[in-house]
């Protein structure tokens, strides 16, 4: 029987790419929350929404039309937004309305409704905490903001996005500040979470080590 797997941590913490790896070994779906809570800041920002109107995005998430698909593309009001998202401005705004407990209660559910068969490692700030409370595995990945915009840079520079390291250093810092101290659902380790320091292993090792927290977890040989 396929479960749900927890992955949470700070920014750039590399929970996504580890989560794309992980969901093709195992044959599990990745479901990026954050993608959801950009999407939200995203359609806001564009339609003249104040990232603190609460009543308003609540009313602009019921009507917005959000997929996200199986590959990782999001696909906003018809639209392909999966790049669009990924800007510096959309990642501070996805953490002012990620403050908003309506925002929050309205993704949440979604979130809860896609995975709800199984099969699915989502990645996240609150899905050890809140989305996924009985996942029978919950990784809380932590790196050093340093190490953490380094690998920003150079994700960015991949993808052909400006990427300037001291800014995106100091964005790192305040979207952590911001996620750890909100009053709704802050940034925090399950008691039941392992927690994965990624910023000395490579990639391949992180994969390895939560391989092995799983089997650990379920007794489930991967
Ligand atoms: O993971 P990512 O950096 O794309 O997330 C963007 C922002 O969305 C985070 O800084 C955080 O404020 C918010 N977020 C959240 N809860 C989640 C996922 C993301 O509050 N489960």
């Amino acid at each position: 029987m396929k479960f749900n797997i927890a992955i949470d941590g700070p920014s750039a913490a590399g929970k996504s790419t580890i989560a794309d790896l992980l969901a093709e070994r195992l044959g599990y779906n990745h479901l990026d929350t954050g993608a959801m809570y950009r999407a939200v800041a995203y359609k806001a920002m564009n339609s003249g929404i104040a990232l603190d109107d609460e009543d308003k995005i609540v009313e602009m998430i019921g009507n917005m039309d959000l997929q996200m698909k199986i590959d990782g593309s999001v696909i906003l009001d018809g639209n392909d937004v999966s790049e669009a998202i990924r800007t510096n401005e959309v990642s501070m705004g996805a953490s002012d309305v990620s403050k908003l407990q309506g925002c929050r209660e309205a993704l949440v559910a979604m979130q809860q409704k896609i995975c709800a068969e199984g099969g699915y490692i989502l990645d996240g700030r609150d899905i050890g905490t809140v989305v996924l409370k009985d996942a029978p595995v919950k990784i809380f990945m932590v790196a050093s903001a340093e190490a953490r915009a380094e690998r920003r840079v150079l994700q960015n520079q991949e993808k052909g996005i400006e990427a300037d390291y001291e800014s995106i250093l100091e964005d790192i810092k305040k979207r952590d500040y911001q996620d750890t101290h909100r009053e709704h659902s802050p940034l925090r380790k399950a008691e039941d979470a392992v927690e994965v320091d990624t910023s000395d292993l490579s990639i391949e090792e992180v994969v390895h080590r939560v391989l092995e927290i799983i089997e650990e977890k379920t007794g489930d040989k991967k």
